[in-house]
């Protein structure tokens, strides 16, 4: 499980979080939710280890990970401006948390493989990225999170650059490797159908705080407050 305790953030005078405090279980798939500059980014950012909390603390399996770097934090993620290396082929590009972990070559190749079959993109293996499509792009990302097989993936607002339809056909795709896979999914979005239809919970953010926690059938019928009940039903 991944438990955010206390958790705060303050940049000078800015409150970005503000004693949040969130369980995720193995295996779900959660969502912040909320307007710009409620601190759904400052929240994944502590959890991935780009940010220090200012105060309170992060458990990975009861195990406290608020000052491990990054990278030992062994968590798959896909953030906005997080990009691919351009000098790359696509194989090499998702291969590169493998060989990060000195994975041996023989499994590299078939992990790797068997990756990009799950997004589709198998018989891309040898391009660049400039030579792709941004959904095609998105998806190398996408693999490049998951190739290690990471206990928790991160997503910020990982679809908000694609159009209509490779958003939702996205959204099928982390859908079924979340399912497939069993990986607990951290994701972002301010936008809230996204978020209803792709979560086990959303956590609806405001002003650095957690204004409420529930499945999606309860978001809908019990808005705590008129903030959630307005915001969600914003863009109906
Ligand atoms: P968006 O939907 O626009 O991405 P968000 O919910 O992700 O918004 P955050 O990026 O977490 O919001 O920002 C929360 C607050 O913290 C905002 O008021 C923002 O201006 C502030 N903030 C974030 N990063 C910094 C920083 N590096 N320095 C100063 N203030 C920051
Ligand atoms: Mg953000």
């Amino acid at each position: 499980s991944l438990d955010l305790v206390d958790l705060s953030k303050h940049y000078g005078d800015v409150v970005a979080a503000n004693e949040v405090n969130l369980s995720i279980k193995p295996g779900e798939f959660v969502t912040l939710l909320g307007p710009s500059g409620s601190g759904k980014s400052t929240t994944l950012a502590m959890v991935a280890g780009f940010e220090s909390p200012t105060s309170g603390q992060i458990f990975l399996n009861q195990k406290d990970i608020t000052h491990l770097v990054t990278h030992k934090r062994g968590l798959g993620m896909v953030f906005q401006g997080y990009a691919l290396f351009p000098h790359m082929t696509v194989f090499e590009n998702v291969a590169f948390p493998l060989r990060l972990r000195k994975s041996r070559d023989t499994d590299v190749r078939a992990r790797v493989m068997e990756t990009l079959e799950a997004v589709s993109l198998e018989r891309f293996a040898d391009r660049r990225p400039a030579a792709l499509s941004g959904g095609q792009q998105q998806r190398v990302a996408l693999a490049r999170a998951f190739v290690h097989r990471p206990p928790i993936l991160l997503m910020d607002e990982p679809l908000s650059a694609l159009d209509k339809n490779l958003r939702e056909q996205m959204q099928a795709e982390i859908r079924r490797l979340h399912q497939e896979l069993g990986t607990t999914v951290l994701f972002v979005t301010h936008d809230q159908e996204e978020a209803l239809g792709l979560s086990d919970r959303v956590v609806v953010m405001r002003d650095g705080e957690i204004s409420q926690v529930g499945t999606p059938e309860e978001m809908y019928e019990l808005p705590r407050n008129e903030f959630v009940g307005s915001f969600l039903g914003a863009a109906n």
